[in-house]
């Protein structure tokens, strides 16, 4: 009978344990992949960690389904863009009464950028009155992850708030993390090793232009059809001949586009020039193969850097 109620009460301090709040395994949710890689690559099998956005999906028209807000409701943190696309965000978080813990980039990063307009880009159609009578301040574009410098403070950032949340694993989490941020110094390094030694510092997208970030921090200029993640995919005729007369002028041996695109205005360039057309990973997304086989934001920034290479040199 002692025996059975040693036992027993074994089992309950067992249970109080397993239960208790130190034992938790952090639940993380992201919303769009650099966060995702960022977060995974910091906390390894340490913590479940899911992104919403599913491979392969186009970001800016992303629309959570049911079980995406469960994900939200129940997780421990968070971690979103704050993009004017995350708007349905705000609007979810405040319609209910739980408090759920969230991790805002663009109101975490220090120094954003207005999002520009540069000569022969097609401008965005306002689709409706309010937006164009918007009281709403500047612009700020949203592509902090493309400038591998910042994605060196962005792995610190969400180190701290992961260690914060989880102590046990702290020093765990910060020694993953000066890993991660290490491949991204010698990224930073080569970007301004290459950039500076170049007589030509100039890039010309045949696409939309996320890419402002490793533009303005590593002192690249840029021609392109359209500003950040611009809706539109026509571009104006003038726009097309503007960028083949670039592409001529500064005799680029290549365009660029960014991945997943149509790559339409990039193939009318190359069949007008005879210039190659290349991809610049922006990092929105990655296809459900490279998803599966875990390739790294890193990667996809040192291939970046090869086309630079090809592009500049
Ligand atoms: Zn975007």
């Amino acid at each position: 009978m002692i025996k059975l109620l040693f036992k027993m009460s074994a089992l309950v301090v067992m249970l109080f344990l397993m239960n208790m709040p130190a034992f938790a395994r952090l639940n993380i949710v992201t919303l769009i992949y650099p966060q995702y890689d960022v977060v995974k690559h910091i906390v390894k099998d340490k913590a479940d960690v899911a992104m919403l956005l599913k491979p392969g999906m186009e970001v800016h028209t992303f629309e959570p389904v049911p079980g995406d807000i469960e994900k939200i409701l129940g997780c421990d943190l968070f971690i979103y863009t704050g993009s004017e696309h995350d708007e349905w965000v705000e609007e979810l978080l405040s319609s209910q009464g739980k408090k759920v813990k969230t991790l805002i980039l663009t109101e975490t990063m220090p120094k954003l950028y207005e999002e520009e307009m540069v000569e022969g880009m097609t401008a965005e159609e306002v689709e409706d009155e309010d937006e164009s009578n918007s009281s709403r301040g500047p612009e700020f574009d949203e592509h902090i992850w493309t400038s591998p410098r910042r994605d060196i403070q962005m792995i610190e950032l969400f180190c701290e708030k992961l260690a914060a949340l989880d102590p046990e694993n702290a020093e765990f989490f910060r020694a993953n993390a000066r890993d991660y941020a290490a491949r991204f110094t010698a990224l930073d390094k080569d970007l301004r090793d290459l950039i500076g030694k170049s007589e030509r510092k100039t890039i010309i997208m045949a696409d939309r232009f996320p890419f402002l970030y490793l533009a303005k921090d590593y002192g690249l200029d840029y021609f392109a059809a359209f500003k950040g993640c611009a809706a539109e995919s026509e571009a104006s005729a003038s726009t097309v001949a503007f960028l083949i007369s670039k592409t001529r002028e500064l005799k680029v041996p290549a365009v660029l586009t960014v991945e997943f695109s149509n790559e339409k205005i990039g193939r009318t360039i190359a069949a007008e020039t005879g210039v190659k057309v290349l991809t610049l990973n922006s990092c929105h997304n990655v296809s459900p193969e490279q998803f599966k086989s875990q390739l790294s934001m890193a990667e996809l920034m040192r291939a970046n850097l090869e086309v630079l290479k090809e592009v500049l040199n």
